[in-house]
């Protein structure tokens, strides 16, 4: 079994894209709009705003009231679009159920959308065109091609079809040339689908749900889940890490395998925005 190193391969990206900075005509720009007091998404804006600092991006954040009304909401991402300081627009979820979020994603100037959600880019992501893909699925596809494990032909299973993670996962392993499975709460028998796996991304958000039984020896696992352990707090993914890592050739640990690969994924395409 080898170990999928996600902290080192973005530490890697991330030097890569601090020399490419230097050389950018135009200064990024991300502008982050927060709605409401979600202590985690408040989290995740942080590590963003400092990841910006870093490389010299420039943040701006705009935190909302939870109460705010939707006309008021689009009237900034409008203002947004307009601004051509902000080069990326992004909208940070959990949003209030009363607001429209088709209708905030649809607003957002496409070509300044880093997270890929507008209807245009998923569009395109589907027709295999250039443009914005959300930034978890790119960065699993980051480390696939860094530890060259070449997915053409090869039996693909994604676990989970939320519109951040599934199913753009799936449309990036179809474009890779992959055969591609996608299952979800309703699929049944998965464990008979999972065994016949090449390669297996999870993304359900539970946790040490995937275990070695379900698991192909010698398939690659890409764990994408994030879970807070209720008692000890520890986080940990959606496998069953230390019972399925014997059976792989390749697996990612949670912390340090995916998730430090969509920071950096949605600083390049911040980049990508400016260039
Ligand atoms: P989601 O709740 O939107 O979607 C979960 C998906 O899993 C659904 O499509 C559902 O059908 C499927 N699912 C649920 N239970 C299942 C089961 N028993 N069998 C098969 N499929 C099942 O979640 P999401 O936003 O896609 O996130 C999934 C996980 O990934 C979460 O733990 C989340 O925290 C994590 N995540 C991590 C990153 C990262 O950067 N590493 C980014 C986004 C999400």
């Amino acid at each position: 079994m080898a170990l999928i190193n996600g902290k080192y391969v973005s530490e890697k990206m991330k030097q890569e894209l601090k020399e490419k900075l230097l050389h950018l005509k135009r200064k990024p720009g991300l502008a982050v709009i927060r709605i409401g007091e979600d202590a985690a998404s408040k989290i995740y804006v942080n590590l963003k705003a400092k990841m910006c600092e870093e490389l010299g991006i420039t943040f701006m954040e705009y935190h909302l009231d939870s109460n705010i009304q939707q006309e008021d909401l689009m009237g900034l991402i409008y203002q947004l679009n307009a601004n051509d300081e902000i080069t990326a627009i992004l909208l940070q979820s959990p949003i209030p159920y009363h607001l429209n979020i088709l209708q905030a994603f649809e607003a957002i100037d496409p070509a300044k959308d880093v997270d890929g959600f507008h209807p245009t880019n998923v569009g395109r992501l589907a027709l295999g065109l250039e443009g914005f893909a959300p930034c978890t699925p790119v960065g699993v596809m980051k480390l696939l091609e860094e530890y060259n494990i070449n997915v053409e032909g090869k039996h693909c299973v994604v676990i989970g079809r939320s519109n951040i993670v599934g199913r753009p996962m799936a449309q990036l392993l179809i474009n890779a040339n992959a055969t591609v499975t996608v299952c979800h709460s309703k699929t049944k028998n998965l464990a008979e689908i999972t065994k016949t796996a090449d390669v297996v991304v999870v993304a359900i958000g539970k946790p040490h749900y995937i275990t070695a039984d379900m698991i192909k020896e010698g398939a690659v696992v890409i764990d994408v889940g994030i879970n807070r352990l209720p008692d000890s707090k520890k986080v940990v993914g959606d496998v069953d890490f230390d019972n399925v890592k014997d059976k792989c050739s390749y697996i990612t640990p949670v912390p340090g395998g995916v998730g430090p690969m969509t920071i950096i994924t949605l600083m390049e395409n911040v980049i990508k925005t400016a260039e």
